[in-house]
């Protein structure tokens, strides 16, 4: 194997770097044995001068192969999975496990705490009273066998490359490169196990990708690195300029979720999970054509089996399942706030990113990993872009446990919000679906 130093030369120079090679540096970068500075400059030349779907992909292997693989093979008639890139008020993984499971295929879902805005799913999930979020292996293949779906936080040991990797990019300006950004996210769906994966790469203001082609162009690639490691990947590119749904902080998140399971969540919040999950339907072969996979979910929904569903997992995983009927039993704050239109209107925009940070600062998120969550503080939203307001009436309310962050995120989300006197028309959420036979825009 030539010396590291040969690789980076070749990598910057446009070389290409083999399978061999690119297992080299992984491995040697997980063992210790290559230091940070080597693998410092290796990322910045590829930052430069890219890699191809091929190297892409080995780089996906080599990394999704430093530690732990997930063995889901004990699920009868296999798992499908949905990863999403990270929004704001986005409570669709908690939707779509009931709601796939209800629709007969099987979810087995591994999530990571989250840092940022609000929680992970595993966070939002410990605002149930006894919700166990770490299951045993055998416990956990177990649940998703007898219930269809089940969660838990995933292995310290899944991936250890790209917790190496990710925190050198964060420090060396090299985070925003498509294949590193593409094996990061595929080599931890490929270690976790899933065979079927919906993925939700969201653009603008709220997301991590702020722009539409290079969204489209990390969904490609992602679909592509899935084909070429056998397995299906379809990739849905949508938008994150405001808010999803309408709740943002965890308590808040999990009574959005059970709205949504009752068939009275926000409508785009509802589309997304309508669409996925029917997406999902038809990879695990539940049902031949997503339309029809779509209208089984959407009676799931009106029915209560999605809402009885999520009151399943939630028992079996040792939580009271009766939060779903009773919001009450959920983490309440002590103070709470409402924005009131100040003229009559629509609203114009609502800043995803701001609300985001507003609710990070009241305390509904982490900005470093040994953070404490509040999980009852957080942001309603009464209506989203193009929805009208007369004068008076609440545009949102603030819920905070301490008297002066509530007065300063009062002010915060009076600023992310505009009304205008003139109709606005309102945005639409899906605009590309990406197979492996191309891009479908919307
Ligand atoms: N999310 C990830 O998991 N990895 C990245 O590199 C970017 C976003
Ligand atoms: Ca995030």
């Amino acid at each position: 194997m030539p010396f590291v130093p040969e690789l980076i030369e070749k990598k910057k120079r446009g070389g290409r770097l083999s399978k061999e090679e690119i297992y080299h540096l992984i491995q040697g970068y997980t063992a210790g044995r290559i230091p940070d500075y080597q693998i410092a400059a290796l990322l910045m030349a590829i930052y430069f001068q890219g890699l191809d779907e091929e190297e892409t992909t080995q780089l996906t292997m080599a990394m999704a192969q430093s530690g732990e693989l997930v063995d889901l093979s004990g699920v009868q008639g296999g798992t499908v999975d949905k990863h999403s890139s990270g929004g704001i008020a986005d409570t669709t993984t908690l939707v779509l496990l009931p709601l796939v499971a209800a629709g007969g295929a099987k979810m087995a879902k591994m999530s990571g705490r989250g840092l940022g805005h609000t929680g992970g799913t595993i966070d939002k999930l410990e605002a149930i009273p006894g919700f166990r979020t770490q299951l045993a292996k055998d416990e956990f293949l177990a649940a998703v066998n007898e219930v269809g779906a089940a969660i838990t936080g995933q292995s310290e040991n899944l991936v250890p490359a790209d917790k190496k990797l990710y925190a050198l990019r964060d420090v060396t300006a090299t985070v925003d490169s498509l294949p590193l950004i593409a094996s990061s996210i595929m080599s931890k769906k490929i270690a976790g196990g899933a065979e079927k994966i919906v993925l939700d790469v969201k653009f603008g203001r709220g997301a991590f990708m702020k722009d539409y082609d290079q969204a489209i162009e990390l969904g490609r690639l992602m679909v592509d690195i899935g084909r070429r490691a056998g397995r299906e990947v379809v990739a849905y590119v949508t938008a994150m300029d405001q808010p999803l749904g309408l709740a943002i902080g965890n308590s808040l998140e999990i009574i959005e979720a059970a709205e949504t399971l009752k068939g009275r969540g926000h409508r785009d919040l509802e589309e997304l999970c309508l669409e996925f999950g029917a997406e999902l339907l038809y990879l695990a072969g539940v049902e031949g054509e997503r339309n029809r996979a779509r209208e089984r979910l959407a009676v799931k929904l009106r029915s209560g089996e999605a809402a009885a569903k999520m009151k399943e997992i939630i028992a079996r995983q040792g939580g009271n399942p009766a939060v779903i009927d009773d919001y009450s039993l959920l983490p309440q704050a002590e103070f709470r706030q409402e924005i009131r239109a100040e003229v009559d209107g629509y609203i114009k925009d609502i800043d995803a990113l701001r609300l985001g940070r507003t609710a990070l600062k009241l305390g509904a998120g982490r900005e470093t990993k040994e953070d404490q969550i509040d999980l009852a503080v957080g942001i309603r939203l009464h209506g989203k872009v193009g929805d009208y307001f007369q004068r008076g009436e609440p545009l949102a309310t603030v819920l905070a446990n301490d008297q002066e962050k509530l007065t300063w995120a009062a002010a915060e989300v009076e600023a992310a919000l505009a009304l205008t006197p003139e109709r606005v028309e309102k945005p639409k959420v899906i605009y590309a679906r990406i197979t492996r036979a191309g891009v479908e825009e919307r």
